[in-house]
């Protein structure tokens, strides 16, 4: 098990080369991110940080992510951050006004996860589905 302990002077999770408190930190904190690019990189902070609140409330409400069980999603999503999150790799970002995708690589222990995700805006941006490639 890898544990990561994280300050806000730490190195940003996302790969930015930024402080933490100069980085992603800036969306933890208002539970929300400018556009989905931002969006993208401060979820992915936000699991290696074991940041559930934030997952959890920039999921839209339909996306099949969306536990109703609350107490065991937050469980998970802690459970996920004893992973070790290596790096975060942006492929593309198509930017829209209601809708965008970004296209990334996240390398997380051994594994790659090749995903296009699916963002929504409504009152702010969420994330709501994606489709994985095989790599
Ligand atoms: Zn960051």
């Amino acid at each position: 098990m890898h544990i990561m302990k994280f300050s806000k002077n730490s190195l940003c999770p996302c790969g930015s080369g930024k402080k933490y408190k100069d980085c992603c930190f800036k969306w933890h904190k208002i539970n929300s991110a400018p556009d989905a690019l931002l969006l993208m990189k401060s979820r992915f902070s936000a699991y290696a940080m074991g940041n559930a609140e934030y997952i959890i409330k920039t999921t839209h409400e339909d996306s099949p992510h969306f536990e109703k069980d609350k107490k065991a999603w937050v469980e998970s999503i802690k459970d996920f951050s004893n992973s070790y999150f290596k790096k975060l790799e942006i492929i593309e970002f198509i930017n829209g006004k209601k809708e965008a995708f970004v296209e990334f690589k996240a390398y997380i222990d051994e594994y790659v996860m090749h995903e296009k995700s699916r963002f929504v805006k409504e009152d702010k941006w969420y994330y709501i589905d994606g489709m994985q490639y095989e790599n």
